[in-house]
Parts: structure tokens; sequence; C-alpha cells
């Protein structure tokens, strides 16, 4: 079999082996890698996915990929160690479905590409003989995923940065009552300054020994998990037909079913769900990309993104080039710039997209609780909104990415109660929290860096 390689969506950059693109993160030229080609899997192999557990379709899925780059049963005990929790598909009524991806340690769907990486990760370190540091800068659910999935690693250590004041408890808990080699930061300012210091240390010649590397979004390692429960979903119904709603910030999750479905699975439209960040309904509509920045405050908090940065492969895919502009020193001048334009035709074709405001959220959320007793969260009530919106009538898969019980001033306004919170983050409620904190200054956190054991 050919290799696969990867490549840069600003194209100036070389292509690079799978494991140089985790590794990495990003690629040098600031764009982000994509696969020279997608594997395909064929008919029959998808119909036997329906006698599968879950994580014997993330390795019969990967294994596409990863062929070249890992031995087989590495593979197979990453991904039955990574997918040990239960992955509901619930039907709501005629035509309509829920996927629960909210039932991992964290009780969000990043667990699912987190856990994957973390074991990617652990491998190529182990392999090496190299120590790792993941450097992560989170507004809130993202840190808590990285942070329980990479913990006990033995060769990786965590740092994570987050905004001291403007995260829930909850969200921090799950940061700062693990130790080991998990490294919380509170940072005296706001998500973009956490991010800033990241990005910075990064380029830093002086912190090179330290084999910083990046647990975001773009890594390729968190994108490729992304597309398994695509064809777990389709197995457990086996119909033709069959859309998916996608509640999307940074479009991940989006761009994983849409590997999946260049991969071979029959998906029939992707509803493309967002919140009042609607540049992308607007651009499907006009052909015209303007970016929100900042975004706009919703309650689907986690898709708070106005600039999602995976689009950049989604156009990619579909023949266009969109990137930031930026001066020689890496600084962006011009967000999103779209030099050359997608197939608009294959694009509306695909996909459809809508914007679902705070209000039509909290009456989903109560619509659903009334009618079909399901309680959904902030994130979950967009995919169902934008369901609605789309008239399909044939099998549609909305995807449920957190857990209601995250959310509890939301959903108490709205239903009148207080949801359960998950057992997992139960327990970490009452546990001893222990975090640094620091300034937002770059030297400050340069030499805590450097201190690091
Ligand atoms: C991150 C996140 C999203 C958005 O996913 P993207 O891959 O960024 O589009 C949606 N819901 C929840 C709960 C999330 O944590």
């Amino acid at each position: 079999m050919e290799k696969i390689l990867y490549r840069s969506t600003n194209r100036s950059s070389k292509e690079v082996e799978f494991k140089e693109a985790v590794l990495k993160g990003q690629a040098p030229d600031y764009g982000l890698y994509m696969p020279t080609f997608i594997p395909e899997i064929k008919r029959d192999e998808i119909d036997s996915f329906s006698l599968k557990e879950y994580y014997e379709i993330a390795f019969s899925v990967l294994i596409k990929f990863l062929k070249n780059e890992i031995p087989e049963d590495i593979l197979m005990g990453i991904v039955k160690k990574a997918y040990n929790f239960p992955v509901p598909l619930q039907k709501i009524k005629e035509g309509l479905y829920i996927l629960y991806l909210d039932r991992g340690p964290t009780a969000s769907f990043k667990d699912f590409a987190a856990r994957f990486m973390a074991g990617i990760m652990d491998y190529f370190a182990k392999k090496e003989e190299i120590n790792l540091t993941v450097l992560v800068a989170t507004s809130g659910d993202t840190g808590g995923a990285i942070a329980n999935a990479f913990y006990e690693k033995e060769n990786v250590k965590v740092v994570i940065l987050f905004p001291k004041d403007e995260i829930t408890d909850i969200q921090r808990k799950q940061m700062t009552t693990l130790n080991k080699n998990i490294i919380p930061i509170g940072v005296k300012g706001k998500f973009d300054d956490c991010q800033n210091l990241v990005k910075r240390a990064f380029n830093d010649p002086e912190l090179k020994n330290l084999n910083l590397t990046s647990a975001n979004s773009i890594n390729i390692s968190r994108l490729l998990p992304q597309s398994v429960y695509y064809f777990y979903a389709f197995s457990r119904l086996n119909n033709e037909n069959i859309s998916f709603s996608v509640p999307s910030g940074n479009f991940g999750n989006l761009m994983g079913g849409v590997i999946a479905k260049k991969m071979g699975l029959p998906i029939e439209k992707f509803i493309v769900a967002v919140n009042e960040n609607d540049e992308f309904p607007k651009f499907l509509e006009t052909g015209d990309y303007l970016p929100i920045i900042p975004s706009k405050r919703c309650n689907s908090n986690a898709m708070n993104v106005g600039h999602p940065s995976n689009l950049a492969r989604l156009i990619d895919l579909y023949g266009g080039w969109l990137y930031d502009e930026r001066d020689e020193k890496g600084r962006v001048i011009k967000y999103g710039v779209l030099k050359i334009k997608p197939e608009m035709e294959k694009l509306k074709k695909d996909f459809i997209s809508f914007s679902i405001r705070d209000e039509e959220v909290c009456g989903i959320i109560k619509k659903y609780y009334e009618e079909y007793k399901v309680l959904l969260d902030p994130h979950g009530a967009v995919g169902i909104g934008a369901y609605e919106k789309s008239g399909i009538k044939n099998q549609v898969i909305s995807i449920e990415t957190a857990h209601p019980g995250k959310f509890q001033e939301v959903i108490k306004d709205v239903v009148g109660f207080e949801p359960e919170i998950p057992e997992t983050l139960k327990e970490i409620i009452n546990k001893e929290e222990k975090y640094f904190e620091i300034e937002n200054k770059y030297e400050e956190f340069k030499e805590f860096l450097k201190g690091i054991k």
C-alpha cells in the first residue's frame, strides 16, 4: 500500500510522515496537515461493522490510515483502552436519533479525540525514548479532556493554561485534582492570553529541549478518531439516506464526518449546526467568508467560535484555499482570506447549515424534555434546532456533545430542576485542588517551563 503522507493546507511546507504531523501539530507554514489521500473502506466491510464493538470499529477505520505507522497490536491496545465507555444511539421519533458522545470520563465528546491522541503520543514518546511536554491552552472543556486522557502517561507531561477567573468550578477541578504529570496553571488573563503564551513558547528556541508539542484541536491525531463514531452510528441503523446534524465550533467534529464520507460511508447530508456565530451558514448562502472576531458569547459556550480552525481543511477538500494572512513575524494581519473559492455547488449538495439563537436553544431543551423526556445540553440542542429547521424527513442522527449535568444554570432556568451530575464528575467535586498561578507575562511562563522536572 502506498504510504499516506501529510501535506499542509497552506501549500508551502513539505509533506511529512504521520508521526511528525502529530508531534508538530501545525505545519511550519501555519497550515493544517491533511492526508495526501484518503483511504477507502469497501461497503461489505462497512456492513460487517454492525456486529462489532465500538473499539473494534475504531481499529478497522484507523488502521486504514496507520498501517505503516503503528503495529496492529499496539493500535488495538490504544483503542481498547480509549473507548471503554458506552456510546448510546437513541431513537427519539420517526426519522430522528440522538448519538450520545457524552459518556466518557469528562462528559464531553472531546474525550473521543483526547484519549486516542494520548495513546498515540505516549507510544511515539516511548518508541523514540524522549519525554514530551504537551502544552495546551483551554477555555474550558478541552483542558479537562486532555488532562484526564494523559494522566499517568509516563513519558508525557501536560502543562495546561486556563484563564483563572473565566472557567467554571467543575471545569477547573477536572484539571486541578489529578496532579502527577498534569500541571495546571491559572493565568491572570483571558483565554486569548493563554493561547498567546502557548504560541510564543512553541516558537522559543531556548525551550527546544522540552520537546514541546501541542494538543490543540487542529492536531491530525485528534481529527482521525472523530470519523469513527460516524461509522459506528451508521452500523447501528444500517439504513440508507442517513444525515447527521453536527453541533459545530471549530469544525473538528464535522471534519471527522467528512473524512468518513470520503472513506466511503454513504452519508446523505451534513447539517452544520452553529450558535449565533453564523459565519458558515452565511458563507454557504453568499459565497463570501466573513469571520466573526471576536466571537459571540452563547450558552453553548464550547461552540463560541467565529473563525473555525478546521474550516481551512473543509475548504481544501472541496478545492479551495482559506488561510490567515501573516506578516514576516508570523502575526496575523488578516483572518480568513479566501484565496481560492471552493466548489460551492458541491458544498451546497453535501452541507446545509443553520444558526440557532440562545432563546431557540432554551425552547428546544424545554420541548424535548416535555415531549420526549430527553434532557439535552445546550450544544446538543443546537444540533436538534438545526435538524428541525432543515426539514429533512429521512433518518437524521443528531449528535449530543456534552452531558446536560455540566450546564446546571441554563438547564435549571428552562426545566425548573437541576440536572443530575454524571458520576465521573461527582467524584472530583470534593477532591483537593492544586494549581499554579502566573501573571499574563511571557517571561514568567518561560521561567516556569524551564523549571519543570
Ligand atoms: C468542542 C465542543 C463542540 C464543538 O466541536 P468542534 O469540533 O470544535 O466543532 C461542541 N460541543 C461541545 C460540548 C464541545 O466541547
